[in-house]
């Protein structure tokens, strides 16, 4: 079902796109699935994705929710968009985010905050993808997971959420917050239609210099035919369990591990992830380092919106187009990436937290039974078969808590708010596959479960996420 579309930008969608069935009246969607000549138009064909406004579409503007690049269309699509498109997929429309992707509550918005009926968070920073699947808005949607943005919003709206491995799917053409950490993920209403989604986009773009090549792709293929123990081996980390924990969250983890383990013949093992506690600085030191510098080329002169008013001769033009396009958040992450970026702090900071991201890999690449594709000394670790022989996937929440009310989110402090992605960014700084699924612990409270694997093992992910649906 397809609501009407008013311009409603609390409830996700930012604008429908053209081929959207609100505008073309005539669109019945069993009838776009075959062409005339009864030939198939792809695994998508008819169905309405939602694509997150800091991905590139050339029939949609691409805001990235920001003041300074709010008139801005981009001339190409991503290839996840052009790919859809070639999947027989219909873009919906874009839809509402935190500013280039920062945030957790999706309220950093140009255009105004996302937030669920009930006054509730839809997470972020993909809320306005997470909320227009939520609503039946599209069938899916496409998001952006740098530290959490796209598991945070679907534990919040009782949505799946899918975040690949780094590098699997193609990021040309979608605006960078953190290089090194972004991912394009997939939100949906099941895991099967997040996953025909993941297939859909899963190849290699010789256009995105970070897209895993066909050769290591094939080392994936390769390792995840032998990587799977049966039973199935669930690891249950320590760290993942403070005293701070909400309660609810701590009885819906339980109750979903006793389902893996009752229905699905799963063993839990307890591991420890010893540098959980650093992850979250670490990753509050690098994404704002990366996007300092990704951030700067909007100078009002080669990209974005120029302040009205300003030109060179005034000397203010940089300042002035800076000061009034970039909301107060991205302003703040600037400021902390250039000082961490600075000859004074980058010792103690930046590298530091280099450091830290190292540690959190190593801690992940010792639970896992299965090998790290990217390190070439551990294929072949899986066959090792001790009794200490490391999990298959790692089972844990996603959030420390209930979704809060917006009212209360916007009492908080900035660094308040990061306390949410506490669960998340650990798989990010290891580049990791992770996927949020919604896990009713009582009537009524329904909270994400997220299941990591080991770098590569996506497939795998996806079949233990199946299992808790
Ligand atoms: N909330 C995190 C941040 O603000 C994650 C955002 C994301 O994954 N894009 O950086």
């Amino acid at each position: 079902p397809v609501k009407p579309l008013e311009a409603n930008f609390t409830g996700g969608l930012l604008e429908p796109g053209p081929q959207h069935p609100d505008r073309q009246e005539a669109a019945v969607l069993d009838k776009v699935k075959l062409s005339e000549d009864g030939t198939d138009k792809g695994p998508l064909a008819g169905r309405l994705i939602g694509i997150k406004d800091n991905i590139c579409t050339t029939d949609l503007p691409t805001t990235c929710a920001s003041g300074i690049l709010s008139t801005f269309t981009s001339p190409y699509d991503a290839t996840v968009v052009q790919r859809l498109r070639a999947s027989g997929a219909i873009i919906a429309g874009k839809t509402n985010l935190d500013e280039f992707g920062m945030g957790s509550h999706s309220l950093n918005s140009h255009f105004g905050p996302v937030q669920q009926e009930n006054g509730v968070s839809a997470g972020g920073s993909s809320g306005g993808s997470a909320l227009a699947v939520a609503t039946g808005q599209c069938w899916a949607a496409l998001g952006t997971d740098t530290g959490g943005s796209v598991r945070l919003p679907a534990a919040y709206t009782d949505t799946v959420g899918f975040k690949p491995s780094y590098g699997l799917l193609s990021r040309w053409g979608v605006v960078a917050y953190a290089n090194s950490l972004d991912t394009v993920g997939i939100l949906a209403s099941s895991v099967s239609a997040a996953r025909i989604i993941f297939s859909a986009l899963n190849a290699h773009d010789p256009q995105d210099p970070t897209s895993l090549t066909p050769s290591t792709r094939r080392n994936i293929t390769a390792l995840s035919s032998r990587q799977r123990s049966s039973p199935l081996r669930i690891g249950v980390p320590l760290e993942y369990n403070p005293t701070t924990l909400s309660p609810t969250i701590r009885a819906s983890w339980l109750s979903a591990l006793a389902h893996l383990q009752t229905h699905h013949s799963a063993t839990l093992h307890p591991i420890s992830l010893p540098t959980t506690p650093l992850a979250l600085s670490a990753y509050y030191i690098l994404a704002p380092a990366e996007a300092s510098s990704n951030l700067a080329k909007y100078d009002g002169v080669r990209y974005g919106t120029r302040a009205s008013g300003s030109d060179a001769a005034d000397g203010v033009l940089f300042s002035k187009t800076r000061g009034q396009g970039f909301g107060e958040e991205v302003q703040r992450r600037i400021l902390l990436g250039a000082y961490s970026l600075s000859s004074e702090a980058i010792e103690n900071y930046f590298l530091q937290a280099q450091r830290v991201r190292r540690l959190v890999q190593r801690d992940f690449d010792r639970a896992f039974a299965a090998g790290n594709v990217l390190h070439s000394d551990d294929i072949g670790k899986e066959d090792a078969d001790s009794e200490d022989e490391g999990v298959d996937v790692i089972v844990c929440p996603t959030a420390p808590s209930l979704p809060p009310k917006v009212a209360e989110v916007r009492r908080q402090s900035a660094v308040e708010g990061y306390l949410n992605d506490v669960f998340t960014v650990p798989a990010s700084l290891a580049g990791l596959p992770a996927c949020s699924v919604p896990w009713e612990v009582e009537e009524g409270k329904v909270t994400g479960i997220q299941v990591m694997g080991q770098f590569g093992n996506d497939e795998l992910v996806f079949d233990v996420a199946s299992l808790l649906e």
